[in-house]
């Protein structure tokens, strides 16, 4: 690579149009000067092994991992660490010399959206609802955090049940896990909620009922709700939860802080978080 050479980015997914990463990141580079690209992949499960190693060989410097292909990415790379490992997913890969190496940026994307927003993580009795990747990287990052309790409420019991069974080998808060009717006793002492599941997404005819089925009324006036969905970014779980005068935290801070950790990894450079915060506004 000559100094002329871009730092070539990029993110896996199927599908892939709607990302907001490359936004942010050209935005990134834009204000600090760096001659830098990031594509969208559409890849299918069955052409991800081959080309991750098209981007390794093509000298990419990196590149970030979305749905469906977060947990697949992990056995494809030479080293994961131990906080991917743990969440059991992988969002970012950073190439070194060529070694791919796979982190997890959405536990800390989240932890650092919530301290932002005021929200107090350490003794926090949190509910998490959703058992998929975002649940996942929330359980681990919420306990890392200090949590006390964490709640795990999934429509699938069982999910919920396997889901805490693997998180609760690497955290060490007290995780419990359930239904999503089961919702009432755990919210009633939670301080903080987070909605992970995909319900609540811009299109979804189930929203509304969703939300409705929660009861966030129970919660105490001083809780903290956060919905990881940012499309839209007032959701109708976020939409109730105001009503009732909680603090509420959209998921877009989430986005650009798991974001702006994967620029420093691939840059060595400070990521310029207004830049990239009002890019991602731009293209809500
Ligand atoms: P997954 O597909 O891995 O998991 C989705 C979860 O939502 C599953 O547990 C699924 O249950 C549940 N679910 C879907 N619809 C309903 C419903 N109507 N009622 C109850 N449960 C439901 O997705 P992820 O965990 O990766 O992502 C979840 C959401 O979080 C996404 O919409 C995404 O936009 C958002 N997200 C935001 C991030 C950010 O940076 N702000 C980062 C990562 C994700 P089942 O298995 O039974 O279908």
């Amino acid at each position: 690579m000559t100094t002329a050479d871009p730092i070539r980015l990029g993110i896996f997914g199927w599908p892939v149009e709607h990302s907001r990463s490359p936004q942010m990141h050209l935005a990134a580079a834009k204000a600090l000067g760096l001659h830098l690209t990031y594509e969208r992949f559409a890849v299918r499960a069955e052409e991800l092994a081959q080309e991750v190693d098209h981007k390794r060989r093509e000298g990419f410097r990196g590149f970030n991992v979305t749905l469906p292909h977060k947990e697949a990415m992990i056995d494809l790379l030479d080293e994961v660490d131990s906080r991917a490992l743990a969440i059991g997913a992988v969002n970012t890969v950073i190439h070194e010399a060529g070694t791919l190496i796979g982190h997890n940026t959405d536990a800390t994307g989240l932890t650092r959206a919530l301290s932002e927003a005021g929200v107090a993580l350490n003794e926090a009795r949190v509910v998490i609802l959703g058992a998929g990747g975002a649940a996942r990287a929330a359980a681990v990052g919420l306990a890392d955090a200090g949590a006390a309790s964490i709640h795990l409420l999934a429509r699938r019991a069982e999910q919920a049940r396997a889901l805490c069974g693997s998180v609760s080998t690497h955290v060490m808060c007290d995780v419990e896990a359930g239904a999503l009717d089961e919702a009432k006793g755990p919210l009633s002492h939670a301080s903080l909620l987070v909605q992970a599941t995909s319900a609540t997404l811009e299109g979804n005819p189930d929203a509304d009922a969703f939300a409705e089925a929660i009861p966030i009324d129970k919660m105490p006036n001083d809780a903290a709700v956060i919905d990881l969905v940012y499309a839209p970014r007032q959701t109708t779980v976020l939409k109730k939860a105001k009503a009732h005068g909680l603090k509420t935290v959209d998921g877009l801070g989430m986005l650009l802080h798991q974001g702006a950790i994967a620029f420093e990894y691939w840059t060595g450079r400070p990521a310029p978080l207004d830049v990239m915060r009002y890019a991602l506004e731009a293209a809500d």
